[in-house]
């Protein structure tokens, strides 16, 4: 298969020394790259801005906004069967984006802001007969929201997680996830972000060889 990922937050800046983001440290979409191309699949790797080393043997695409990001899925999504949308993607930008840094005396105390579109519905239209994975990080237990985000935003598959987990969600080396689509929810223990890559992997490549035999 080739697969395309996100992994990573996005920045949307206020001025050039500013921005808005959040704690995605790219690490799970980087460990399901990592798993994708062991296991022999072409991988395509659109990054927002993190510190991590591009795994070998994947292409790397960096990216900063949410907006960027959607530039790149669009142009890269024709030549691949797998897109899983593991970045955690900023839902509003600043409406203005100043270009030279706003002194403090002159900010007012409140930010207006404007939504950012949402990458996964926006390329619905392009989906064909693709495999569309989404993740849904959740403060508790993540089952009824990550059903509503699958209907809701087209998917085959989500990957939900309750990051307030001991071990799971940001900034450490493993998860606790759930596996969802529209008529099995699979919850797998503990293990390594690379483990949960390897289990997303076959998984996916089972979903691929049902709907291509
Ligand atoms: O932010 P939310 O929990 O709705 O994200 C669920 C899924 O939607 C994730 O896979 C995320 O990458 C994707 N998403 C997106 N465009 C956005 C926000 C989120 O594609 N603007």
């Amino acid at each position: 298969m080739k697969i395309l990922i996100t992994a990573g937050p996005t920045r949307e800046f206020i001025d050039p020394i500013r921005f808005i983001s959040n704690r995605s440290t790219g690490k799970m979409g980087f460990a399901i790259a990592d798993a994708a191309r062991q296991r022999g699949h072409g991988v395509t790797l659109i990054a927002g801005p993190v510190t991590l080393p591009t795994p070998t043997g994947v292409t790397r695409i960096d990216v900063v906004s949410a907006r960027d990001m959607l530039a790149a899925v669009t142009e890269h999504l024709p030549r691949h069967d797998v897109l899983i949308m593991s970045a955690a993607v900023a839902d509003w930008r600043p409406a203005q984006t100043a270009t030279a840094k706003l002194k403090k005396e002159a900010m007012s105390a409140t930010l207006q802001l404007e939504p950012n579109p949402d990458i996964l519905k926006t390329i619905a239209p392009l989906k064909g007969s693709r495999l569309f994975v989404g993740f849904a990080a959740e403060t508790g237990d993540p089952r009824a929201e990550a059903q509503r985000k699958l209907q809701a935003k087209g998917l085959d598959l989500i990957v939900a997680n309750d990051v307030t987990q001991p071990g799971a969600g940001f900034a450490v080396d493993t998860n606790r996830v759930q596996f969802l689509t529209a008529t099995q929810c699979t919850a797998l223990p503990l293990m390594s972000k690379h483990d949960v890559g390897l289990a997303l992997i076959t998984t996916l490549e089972n979903l691929y060889t049902s709907q291509n035999p």
